[in-house]
């Protein structure tokens, strides 16, 4: 569990979200995945994935799309509790991350073999189960030039025969 840099950006006097686990949102067999639309000073679609007991943490400012020539940068972010996956509201203006999130896609996702060494190698390949996402993608981390800083990754579609059969206006309402 690695939630201190959420917990230390946070000021749970003043803001709704979940200050640790519930004790109902423990690990279970199935991993579950979540996509937050934020609406803070930027809008961005946060994507996060459970893997080992916590939600790892991807912020995908344009969002997902189904076009596989497309690749959505996704920066990630700290590490969050699982009980996160189950959190809507607004967070007051002035806390770290100011705005309304909501949930836009919940559902299920499978890797394709051991997400946490996918995650330290930089290539995490999965199926999603969700109402809006569905199909292969892939998360590819990028080589980072500046040390010490969370790296950006790229959130692509991978071919399937979902790959290419929406459009981002269908897909984000646009
Ligand atoms: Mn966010």
């Amino acid at each position: 569990m690695t939630l201190s840099a959420y917990k230390k950006k946070r000021d749970f006097e003043h803001t709704p979200e979940p200050q640790a686990e519930d004790i109902e949102n423990l690990p279970h067999s199935d991993l579950i995945f979540v996509i937050q639309r934020h609406q803070a000073s930027h809008l961005h679609y946060d994507f996060r994935l459970e893997m080992d007991g916590i939600l790892k943490s991807w912020a995908v400012p344009k969002g997902p799309s189904y076009q596989t020539h497309e690749k959505r940068l996704a920066v990630e972010v700290e590490d969050h509790p699982l009980s996160y996956a189950s959190f809507a509201g607004t967070i007051p203006k002035g806390q770290y991350g100011g705005g309304i999130l909501q949930i836009w896609d919940k559902g299920t996702w499978i890797p394709f073999g051991d997400p946490m060494l996918g995650y330290k190698e930089g290539k995490i390949v999965f199926a999603l189960k969700g109402e809006k996402m569905r199909g292969l993608w892939a998360l590819i981390k990028m080589t980072s030039r500046y040390k010490g800083r969370k790296p950006n990754w790229l959130l692509i579609k991978k071919h399937d025969k979902y790959a290419d059969g929406i459009s981002d206006a269908e897909l984000l309402g646009a």
